[in-house]
């Protein structure tokens, strides 16, 4: 039995891990990696789960990976192990060490469900980041001949498929947009007040913003958030709400979009993410954001 006073510390080590990954605080990084010895199964799976949010911030990954590892494979609490699993694959290639273990956890009868299902996720997401590194060391950018990064392979890729480094990124990229994704992909959807989105989700976006008189700008212009420059989806600028639909789900896209969510946290910008299963339940799902932002409606 546990006594009173190891349950009060076992919930500030949770907390605190909670803190951490909610609040992105790289600067705590270390204090994680000490969390995830903790003798609280509860406090280990919560540091993972921290561990995984910072994976795109600029920590140490290969510190990370060494870290979680071994909790992936052996911790004695499930969950624990789920949640380190999914915090590696967060790190994408740089977890490529853990493929073989998270291969044999995925066919593993023996294993919980839960296991060989994120293990089998990991496996898929890790590869795709390995082939995209690869494709990457491959290129070099298009307009100034300098090698790319995986990084910025895959974020030239997604938007324009050319290969071009972050600094030609930002030059070309508002040009290119226009003509070579949103007219090229023939993918031009009019919304009700008469604005031409990019797909069926932001239309309805679109609509549910028209309908409640809320002003916004669609991809108007590129935004500066860090020293990045961001094109949001939707700006409201009365409420100062940024509104993105996350709308493909191939793991290229997807890391982009983490990398995206985590500079939006980062700057403290407010973000309302939506993703194609939230269509449905649109309405409320924006109502209740909208409200935790004090707007109601
Ligand atoms: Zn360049």
């Amino acid at each position: 039995m546990k006594n009173p006073m190891d349950r009060q510390l076992e919930k500030q080590l949770s907390d605190r891990a909670v803190a951490i990954g909610r609040e992105g605080n790289v600067a705590a990084f270390d204090e994680l990696l000490v969390l995830l010895k903790s003798s609280s199964a509860n406090a280990r799976r919560l540091a993972a789960s921290a561990l995984g949010k910072l994976a795109w911030m600029g920590v140490d990954q290969a510190a990370a990976v060494a870290a979680l590892g071994p909790v992936a494979r052996s911790d004695p609490h499930a969950q624990t192990r789920q949640y380190a699993i999914r915090a590696l694959k967060a790190y994408g290639a740089a977890a490529k060490d853990c493929l073989p273990d998270f291969r044999d956890m995925a066919v593993n009868p023996y294993e919980k469900y839960y296991i060989r299902r994120d293990a089998a996720a990991a496996v898929a997401f890790i590869e795709e980041a390995l082939r995209v590194a690869a494709a990457a060391a491959q290129y070099r950018c298009q307009r100034c001949n300098s090698v790319l990064t995986a990084e910025e392979f895959a974020r030239s890729q997604q938007a324009f498929q050319r290969p071009y480094c972050d600094r030609c990124f930002d030059e070309v990229f508002l040009s290119r947009r226009n003509f070579e994704t949103q007219v090229e992909l023939n993918k031009t959807i009019e919304a009700r007040d008469g604005t031409v989105v990019q797909s069926a989700g932001e239309r309805t976006i679109a609509d549910w913003l028209t309908a409640r008189g809320i002003a916004y700008r669609y991809d108007a212009k590129y935004r500066i958030i860090g020293e990045f420059q961001i094109r949001p989806d939707f700006y409201l600028p009365e409420l100062d709400v940024y509104i993105e639909y996350w709308g493909l789900n191939t793991p290229q896209y997807k890391m982009s979009m983490y990398k995206k969510q985590v500079l939006y946290q980062q700057e403290g910008k407010r973000l309302i993410s939506v993703y194609p299963a939230d269509l449905p339940r649109l309405d409320t799902l924006l109502r209740t954001k909208l409200q935790l932002f004090g707007y109601h409606c």
